[in-house]
């Protein structure tokens, strides 16, 4: 027997009580056999991808509630294990809206469409084309500004509809009616992600086909039943929260992600083919998510209990941090008590030969130094199935592209475990059978020891960190380095957070603000906020409109 293994023997007698060795391995033996049961059910193809808001989401929000029950957690979701919370996901057509045309139906967004900032309206009359009288429809061919405009990259056509026909109910008409007569294609759809300000009256698009079918002799009479009416498309999502009473004043948080890209219907694949098929999500999360559920297993049996656990599973983290977010601005414990929040997604593919592990979140707290890559490995009360120590990279940001950064943005210290991008993140072959399950079980390890060597310390001081651009797109030369809020559903694009020496921060601009315009451009939504910074240069100066609480506000923002 090595020298080693006596030494190491002593070491775990002396830290963990007599019972420790023999457990140990029994237990990660057991743990890595609980992981896999984990992740192969969350990974199945029978849950869909976990998509937020779809059967295969609430299939893994049972499976988890199940778990915390069986460790005995106490329920901390607002119905039970869960925490619902809606998920905004733009307008809608609704089934109301119809529009007849001398008795004929015409199909809902295939023959027409109203688009998303029409009111909701109800619309007889006998209008003619030719005339643009008071109380029936007008009529627009866009075939004129569309021809003006077919060398222009920049020209937007609903943004043209939107400004240059405002006033059109002041002179009478009582609905708008677009068609296109050239050959151009106006590539117009209804889009349930403008968020643009609503218009006094319906705008409505009817296809080539009908345009040509109805509108070809513009003296005829037409008899023109509408009717509008655009609703909110939303979706629930689930947190799962599950809580371990210590009765001490701080808490603990524990998170991670558990839903996924479904088909990648949200556009968040990695797929660009359009190919529907089920995203596994092993590694992204459901590998973060069996390490919370055995996270819960172990630390109930704990001794380290100057501490209650609070173990959170997100939903709506693809499509923006919305679960996580949700929970930060709907608390069930105190957020105040909290001591620190440790974060797990993608810890399922340790490389096996480097060994690395990012640690992120090292600067939002000083005792993160002492406890993430300074245990001596050897007189751990935890090793896992490892011979040698993990190698740490630390990053110091709290912000980054996972549910951490919005506990950051409450001032509570974060940890961010992640073992890496690899070639099959957000594809279909994002497989169970890819896992290094034994990684796996060592990265809990390292969050236990991480843990327990915090047991007796005072309530962990806040750092702020500076805040890491979590998307780099290549496709514009300038950013202004705000951190776009993805749940917030109002009109503008509100600002989450604020990249220190960034052209925003340089104007002035804060966490909160709502940005309204950029130059001579709308921001309506985040699409028109891209379009937007898509047209300036290195160098340029502009004028942001924004809002922040009730006052409107201008800056100058030099990119
Ligand atoms: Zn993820």
């Amino acid at each position: 027997m090595s020298s080693s293994i006596s030494k190491f023997l002593l070491a775990l007698l002396f830290l963990a009580g007599c019972s420790a060795p023999k457990n140990i391995a029994k237990s990660d033996t057991q743990t890595i056999d609980n992981l896999k049961a984990h992740i192969q059910y969350l990974a199945d193809d029978k849950l869909e991808g976990r998509r937020t808001g779809t059967p295969g989401e609430e299939l893994a929000m049972q499976y988890i509630s199940k778990q915390f029950k069986e460790i005995g957690l106490t329920p901390m979701g607002t119905e039970y294990y869960p925490q619902i919370f809606v998920v905004n996901d733009g307008k809608q057509i609704d089934d109301a809206t119809e529009l007849l045309i001398n008795g004929n139906r015409l199909e809902t967004g295939k023959d027409f469409f109203p688009f998303p900032f029409s009111p909701t309206q109800k619309i007889e009359a006998l209008p003619s084309i030719a005339l643009q009288e008071v109380g029936v429809p007008w009529f627009f061919d866009l075939k004129e500004v569309l021809e003006e405009n077919k060398n222009n990259p920049h020209f937007d056509l609903v943004d043209y509809i939107r400004t240059n026909y405002k006033g059109i109910k002041d002179r009478g008409a009582v609905a708008m009616i677009f068609y296109n007569t050239s050959s151009i294609d106006d590539k117009l759809v209804f889009d349930p992600k403008d968020k643009s300000e609503q218009l006094a009256i319906p705008a409505v698009y009817v296809s080539k086909e009908m345009a040509k079918k109805y509108f070809s002799d513009k003296s005829a009479t037409l008899n023109f039943k509408l009717r509008t009416s655009i609703g909110e498309k939303t979706r629930l999502g689930h947190n799962v929260v599950g809580y371990i009473d210590n009765r001490a004043a701080t808490t603990v948080i524990l998170g991670a992600h558990y839903d996924h890209l479904g088909y990648g219907e949200d556009g968040n694949s990695m797929i660009r083919t359009g190919e529907k098929s089920i995203h596994n999500g092993a590694d992204d999360n459901a590998s973060g998510t069996a390490a919370l559920i055995e996270l819960a297993r172990v630390l109930k049996k704990s001794k380290a209990k100057n501490n209650n656990y609070l173990f959170i599973a997100f939903a709506g983290e693809e499509l923006g941090l919305f679960g996580s977010k949700y929970f930060t601005e709907n608390p069930t414990i105190d957020l105040k008590t909290v001591n620190y929040m440790i974060n797990m997604d993608m810890v399922g593919r340790l490389n096996d030969s480097t060994k690395v592990l990012t640690v992120g979140g090292f600067g939002t707290s000083p005792a993160w130094d002492k406890v993430v890559n300074n245990l001596d490995f050897f007189k751990l009360p935890y090793k896992g199935d490892m011979t040698a120590p993990l190698v740490i990279k630390i990053d110091s940001s709290g912000t980054g592209p996972s549910d951490h950064t919005s506990f950051y943005r409450k001032d509570i210290p974060v940890l961010f475990y992640f073992t890496g991008l690899h070639t099959d993140y957000h594809k279909p072959s994002d497989d169970a059978d890819k896992i290094n399950y034994k990684g796996e079980s060592v990265i809990i390890s390292h969050i236990l020891n991480v843990i327990e060597s915090l047991d007796q310390q005072p309530k962990l001081s806040f750092l702020k960190t500076k805040e890491t651009q979590t998307s780099t797109n290549q496709r514009f030369s300038v950013s202004m380095g705000i951190m776009p809020d993805y749940t917030y559903a109002g009109t503008g694009v509100r600002a989450d957070g604020v990249t220190d020496g960034k052209p925003a921060q340089k104007a002035g601009i804060k966490a909160g603000d709502i940005i309204l315009q950029l130059g001579d451009n709308n921001v309506a939504s985040l699409e028109n906020y891209m379009q937007a910074l898509g047209k300036f240069k290195k160098g340029e100066k502009t004028k942001v409109k924004l809002k922040r609480g009730n006052e409107t506000l201008e800056v100058t923002v030099e990119f």
